[in-house]
């Protein structure tokens, strides 16, 4: 599917400079929605996953729909403050600012076999920042799904070793 025709390319948004690549016209065509999700699906299949873990927000918007076809978990990654139990946390720097990222220390057993879910692979901070939480609580990251990667920022660089899905390059 063409799935670049369902998103809107917003320019300086939320900066100056920042060419914003808006999801949601995708998101609102149910068919689009659901040929995205099922080729992430596709890619999991084979893969044995126990838990889907996907970074807010758009990483749930994935992710959720992922597992409940995977029939799997999903455990959510989210900026420090908004998780309510114990949390284990990581510092990293986005394409537009700086960020800590929080997982509740007991999301991840030891040994489960993890799906990493995102909207979008910029400079790869937010994916790297993912991958060591789930790695610092014991689970092996068998593959990361994006809906689209901006291959000019290289973050594919970050992720040498993983198995990694892209639907979209610009
Ligand atoms: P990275 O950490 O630089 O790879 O940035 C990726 C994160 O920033 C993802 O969680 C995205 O949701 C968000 N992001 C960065 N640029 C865009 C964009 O153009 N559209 C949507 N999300 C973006």
């Amino acid at each position: 599917m063409d799935y670049k025709k369902y998103i809107k390319i917003v320019d300086n948004w939320p900066k100056e400079g920042i060419q914003f690549k808006d999801i949601t016209p995708l998101m609102d065509n149910g068919k689009a929605f659901k040929a995205a999700v099922d080729e992430i699906v596709e890619f999991a299949r084979e893969k044995d996953i126990d838990l889907v873990v996907g970074p807010e927000a758009r990483g749930f918007i994935i992710g959720c729909p992922v597992s409940y076809a995977l029939e799997s978990g999903f455990a959510p990654v989210r900026k420090e403050g908004k998780l309510p139990r114990e949390v284990i946390k990581v510092d990293y720097g986005l394409e537009y600012g700086e960020n800590v990222l929080t997982i509740h220390k007991d999301a991840v057993k030891p040994g489960q076999r993890v799906l990493i879910t995102d909207d979008l692979l910029a400079t790869g901070g937010t994916i790297e920042a993912t991958i060591k939480l789930v790695e610092e609580l014991g689970g092996v990251v068998v593959g990361c799904a994006f809906l689209i990667e901006l291959s000019y920022l290289n973050g594919l660089e970050k992720l040498d070793g993983y198995d990694v899905l892209t639907l979209m390059k610009y």
